[in-house]
């Protein structure tokens, strides 16, 4: 894995890249959701057993005050029939399967108990999804019910947008359509995700869509970051992590985006490394072309992805098509060849063999032990037969010398423009 030519975007996230050439093309899609596949649009928390202990508790209040860009404050002000609290701490999610813990203050003056949340790293919008754990000098302790908040951004106006597969939060200075295409996009591929996963995700995700003409709003949290790769014409096109239950989104209209190309696109390849997350998948920084061309695959814009398919094929005909190990996170080859190796795949095994190996790699067998596994075959195998799928005259994968691998890095989806 080479280092991104991006400057670090946030630890532990996936950015990706997005072509920008060729909007011309027509887009055609195939909707209509089935009947009876339902997303779950919350997801209630019943306190635990034996709540409270013998001590009858009174909340008072409870409010969380975002301070958007540098975090925010929980507050909490309860009380315990068996004495004082001794200690309050809140758990607080953006999404169910990543918790975090803040322990409180007690503040004399106001009554309250407060706990910081840092904002480091995390999108204005995201979920604050919050309870907190209560204990009395008697030992009893007492969980609240849940609270769902938002991380809100009070400092410019933003257009929102739900349905029950999607929240859209997107700058005012964005397309006003944009929030309704999004949903349309999203209803029209839950199918998919349903039949490509075998269920829904467990939580409504949520879309944070940045105007990237105007890139300087993320930096308010995540500093550093450039949206496009110094002396490339790639550009940023979205990215996330594991704990955002949501990701991030740029929209260029200078350069002729269009909200479908934008919402059938970008938008369901990030919502496909959020499938990833929950479900197996993602693989990792030494898998970049699986997790890149699996994101592709998710998504439904049929020029882009058939402009991908050639480009590989490009690629594979010239004789300079490395081996899928050697392919980092920079420039678009990681979503060309990834996307063309499930297109391979999934011709050759079938529209169920998605989930089938999915489900391999989420039982904690690794990405490259699992297309073995499910294929039979070596993975020098697997990757000749796809070489030659794809046009390689050298089909054997040439063999590099090993490069050291870089731990920490941020898989953004990156948006290539082509020369017309
Ligand atoms: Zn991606």
């Amino acid at each position: 894995m080479r280092p991104s030519k991006f400057r670090p975007v946030l630890l532990l996230a996936v950015a990706c890249i997005i072509a920008l050439a060729a909007f011309s093309s027509s887009l055609q899609f195939s909707a209509s959701a089935q009947e009876g596949i339902s997303p779950q649009t919350s997801t209630p928390q019943p306190p635990p057993e034996g709540n409270g202990g013998s001590a009858t508790w009174t909340v008072e209040d409870v409010i969380f005050n975002s301070e958007y860009p540098n975090g925010g404050k929980f507050n909490i002000k309860a009380s315990s029939s068996a004495g004082n609290i001794v200690s309050a701490a809140v758990v607080y999610m953006h999404n169910p399967s990543s918790k975090q813990r803040a322990f409180g203050r007690f503040d004399q003056e106001s009554g309250y108990w407060i706990a910081d949340f840092s904002g480091n790293g995390v999108p204005q919008w995201v979920a604050m999804d919050y309870y907190w754990q209560l204990t009395d000098e008697a030992g009893n302790t007492y969980q609240t019910d849940m609270v769902n908040d938002n991380y809100a951004d009070t400092r410019r106006e933003w257009n929102m947008a739900e349905s029950e597969d999607i929240i859209v939060y997107w700058e005012r200075t964005l397309p006003e359509e944009l929030g309704q295409t999004v949903i349309d996009a999203m209803r029209d591929r839950r199918d998919f995700y349903y039949n490509a996963w075998g269920k829904l995700l467990s939580y409504r995700p949520r879309a944070i869509l940045f105007n990237g003409d105007q890139p300087a709003v993320i930096n308010e949290w995540a500093q550093g970051t450039t949206t496009q790769a110094q002396g490339s014409t790639s550009y940023l096109g979205g990215f996330t992590t594991r704990g955002y239950g949501a990701f991030v989104g740029f929209y260029y209209a200078s350069r002729g985006m269009t909200d479908n190309r934008f919402a059938y696109g970008t938008v369901l390849h990030e919502v496909g490394h959020l499938y990833q997350f929950e479900n197996g998948g993602f693989g990792g920084a030494a898998n970049v072309w699986f997790s890149e061309g699996d994101a592709e695959y998710n998504s439904a814009d049929r020029s882009g992805l058939r402009r991908a398919l050639q480009d590989a094929q490009d690629l594979a005909a010239s004789g300079d098509l490395p081996p899928l190990s050697e392919i980092g996170s920079v420039g678009r080859m990681a979503y060309d060849v990834g996307y063309s190796f499930f297109a391979w795949f999934t011709e050759k095994y079938g529209e169920g063999a998605h989930l089938e190996l999915m489900q391999l790699i989420g039982r904690g067998t690794g990405v490259i032990k699992s297309l073995e596994r499910y294929t039979g075959m070596s993975f020098v195998e697997i990757e000749t037969e796809f070489r030659t799928w794809l046009g390689a005259p050298n089909a054997a994968p040439p063999t590099i010398a090993p490069t050291p691998t870089f731990l920490m890095f941020a898989s953004p989806t990156f948006i290539p423009t082509k020369a017309p």
